[in-house]
């Protein structure tokens, strides 16, 4: 039996993978969840890379998640008359914020934000392009911010503007958002990802949109501006899921700031029982290259013994040379992580209070599951809240999530851990429900004669929140379960 690998992988679509073929060779390399950018691309392309991917998967009977990523109220500068300019450092340069600003040269350029004026100071930093041009606020004069240069360099069309330090008060949803939260509604998308959440009515805001127009998905708070930092515990208990976003968070917030950020969002993200994702530039130099630097394996690395859930690629996969080898280097990473990960042994330091029977259930399997020498703990789940409770802790031991409802199954691709099984127990004799499950992971390969497992379920499988019990079996011959009496 291979190693089952335990952190998942997403990839973003992009031009890179429309190539014929690529779309299975990511899903056979190991993409668990593909993102859509909405930042780039129409919304055609969105749904025809959708239709396409579905199609990829199920030719080879795989499942994979979608995941939608807003744009967000990312601000940026208008355009220049010649396309870009050259800013030398010194000089002064203005931010134009009126709505019909002209096209810029090198001495201004207009604003997609003309709140500007109103949110900076003389004395503030404005970092452009991902923080590769620097701005010093010499003056605002609404609706003029007049700056002086201080890292010069190329600057081109539409790039992006932060403030060093964060605070720029943008709303979290745009107009072009709204209009893509519709989208990801039609497209079916299982994750909705909010990007520069402030506050927890950001993810409110998008929610209830969401819903509105009809969609499902599981909502991603992308932590990336310094103001989600203060308010990090009451976002990550509004969203179903977060994303250490490392692009802009380390713009606003400095990049010295990033691994010791990126350990306490993961950190926070498993005690309040929450997926976890770790974004952007993870194998970077793979755009190019067909292998990555040592100093990203170590990163990717990193973040798995941080306890992630999932891995991102972005540009690696969207628009890089080999969107196929950088999934594969990413599987390979987390492979060889996923051996060096010390389990958690005190589970009284993930989640230190107990509010639910199934969570008060996952515990006690994952106090046992090392304790009994369990091969596998098996949880049937409708919804998948006991798998996604069981995986918070981090174990040596795999979970099969059994369920029946495809969207669960779906969203439980971001679990690390959690490998999704389609299980109907409708369709089982109801007093073997369990006997039933070990026999279909038997019958599976999942699991062999003479293995220990843990079996969670509730009174009435089937039903959404109702796990309640906890069974020790042993797989007898056939696959036929057995009471395990003495241990
Ligand atoms: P983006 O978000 O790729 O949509 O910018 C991720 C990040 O900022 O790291
Ligand atoms: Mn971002």
């Amino acid at each position: 039996m291979s190693t089952i690998r335990r952190t998942k992988i997403l990839a973003t679509l992009g031009p890179a993978t429309d190539a014929p073929g690529m779309l299975t060779r990511l899903l056979e390399e190991g993409v668990d969840v593909v993102r859509l950018n909405l930042s780039h691309g129409t919304a055609d392309d969105h749904r025809r890379r959708a239709a396409a991917l579905r199609e990829a998967a199920a030719a080879i009977g795989r499942e994979v998640g979608v995941l939608a990523d807003l744009q967000g109220p990312k601000i940026r500068i208008e355009r220049f008359a010649a396309g870009a300019a050259e800013l030398a450092v010194g000089q002064p340069f203005t931010l134009d914020c009126r709505a019909d600003a002209p096209p810029g040269d090198a001495s201004r350029v207009g604003v997609s934000y003309l709140g500007l004026p109103g949110d900076v100071h003389a004395g503030d930093v404005l970092l452009l392009d991902d923080g590769l041009i620097a701005l010093d606020v010499v003056e605002v004069a609404p609706p003029e911010v007049r700056c002086r240069v201080r890292f010069g360099g190329r600057l081109s069309d539409r790039k992006g503007l932060n403030r060093q330090g964060g605070g720029l008060s943008v709303a979290a949803l745009s107009d072009k958002d709204r209009a893509d939260i519709r989208l990801a509604a039609q497209l079916d998308a299982d994750f909705l990802a909010v990007s520069f959440v402030r506050s927890a009515a950001d993810l409110e805001e998008a929610r209830a949109l969401l819903r509105a127009a009809g969609g499902h998905a599981a909502l991603v708070a992308k932590i990336e501006r310094a103001e989600a930092i203060d308010a990090l515990g009451e976002i990550i208990d509004a969203a179903d899921a977060v994303m250490v976003a490392r692009g802009d968070l380390g713009v606003e917030i400095g990049d010295a700031e990033l691994p010791g950020l990126q350990k306490k969002i993961i950190r926070e993200s498993l005690a309040r029982n929450r997926a976890v994702i770790t974004a952007t530039q993870m194998l970077q130099s793979m755009v190019e290259a067909p292998i990555p630097t040592r100093a990203e394996v170590l990163d990717v690395a990193n973040a798995v013994i941080d306890g992630t859930d999932a891995v991102m690629l972005s540009q690696e996969s969207a628009s890089g040379r080999h969107p196929d080898k950088a999934v594969a280097a990413m599987r390979r990473i987390c492979l060889g992580a996923e051996r060096q990960f010390e389990p958690t042994e005190d589970l009284s330091q993930v989640a230190a209070q107990l509010d639910r029977t199934d969570q008060a259930i996952a515990m006690a399997a994952m106090f046992l599951a090392g304790r009994v020498g369990a091969r596998a703990i098996v949880a049937l789940t409708e919804s998948g809240a006991t798998a996604q409770w069981l995986s918070r802790y981090r174990s040596a031991v795999p979970i099969y999530a059994l369920s029946r409802s495809d969207p669960a199954r779906r969203r439980m691709l971001l679990l690390r851990d959690v490998v999704p099984v389609r299980f109907d127990p409708g369709e089982v004799d109801p007093a073997h429900v369990a006997r039933s499950a070990v026999q279909h992971l038997f019958a599976l390969g999942a699991l062999g004669e003479g293995d220990r497992v843990i079996l969670t379920h509730g009174d009435h499988t089937g039903r959404l929140g109702g796990t309640n019990t906890l069974k020790l079996l042993r797989v007898g011959p056939d696959g036929i379960a057995e009471s395990l009496r003495d241990l």
